[in-house]
């Protein structure tokens, strides 16, 4: 999932300076689980905004605002009050901004910072897992993402730095090559440490990427 946090009040303030009438728009998925755009969150920002004079035309949840098609739809149904606002405030992720913007012509302000796309652990605790790299080599690693656990994005490690476990880089956080080691220990696969992994082919991570799924199901 995406993990998003909200921004600060004040930063959000500043972004609608000047705007009298403001749309907020929530998302039902990702950042609901954030709670940074579920119901609650919308509700909470509406009563804010009112607390500062600002007129909320609508605030809504949409089912998932980084859906184009489903962006448009929901234009088309409250068109006047979307139209009829200064700003779309967007309580999702960045594509869902870029989306209700894309979607709408409006004028769009995100609530959010987009952090990283994470595994939730448990309510409010959220851990980087994929640094979307375009070159999947989990298979390798026992599962465990060395671009996203390991601050060096080391290939091919552990770098020798680790201290009772820890990483040099960030000693607050377990070692990803020795989670990786002993993930591949536990599995038998031990042979793959010994395995030179080729460098990441970074040209799948040109952006901006596009896919159209038929083709990729043809390769
Ligand atoms: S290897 Fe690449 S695609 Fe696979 S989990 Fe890591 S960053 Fe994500
Ligand atoms: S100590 Fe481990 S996680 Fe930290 S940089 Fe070295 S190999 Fe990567």
């Amino acid at each position: 999932m995406i993990i998003t946090r909200q921004k600060p009040i004040d930063d959000i303030l500043k972004c609608l300076d000047g705007i009298e009438k403001v749309f907020i728009v929530g998302c039902t998925q990702c950042a609901t689980i954030c709670k940074t755009g579920g119901e609650e969150e919308v509700k909470s920002m509406r009563q804010v905004l009112e607390g500062k004079g600002k007129k909320v035309t609508a605030a809504e949840v949409w089912d998932t605002p980084c859906n184009l098609l489903e962006v448009k739809k929901r234009f088309r149904d409250g068109k006047d009050a979307i139209s009829g606002s200064g700003a779309v405030l967007v309580m999702s992720c960045g594509d869902g901004a870029h989306t209700v913007c894309a979607g709408t012509g409006m004028n769009v302000v995100p609530a959010n910072d987009t952090l990283f796309l994470g595994q939730s652990e448990r309510a409010g605790r959220f851990n980087e897992v994929c640094a979307l790299c375009g070159d999947c080599t989990l298979f390798m690693t026992g599962g465990y993402c060395p671009n996203a656990l390991c601050p060096k994005g080391l290939q091919n490690g552990p770098c020798g730095g680790a201290k009772d476990g820890k990483c040099e880089v960030n000693p607050e956080i377990d070692c990803g090559w020795l989670l990786i080691y002993n993930r591949l220990k536990d599995a038998g696969k031990l042979d793959n440490m010994k395995k030179i992994m080729p460098p990441k082919d970074h040209s799948r991570s040109i952006r901006p990427r596009r896919i159209i799924v038929d083709a990729v199901r043809k390769r």
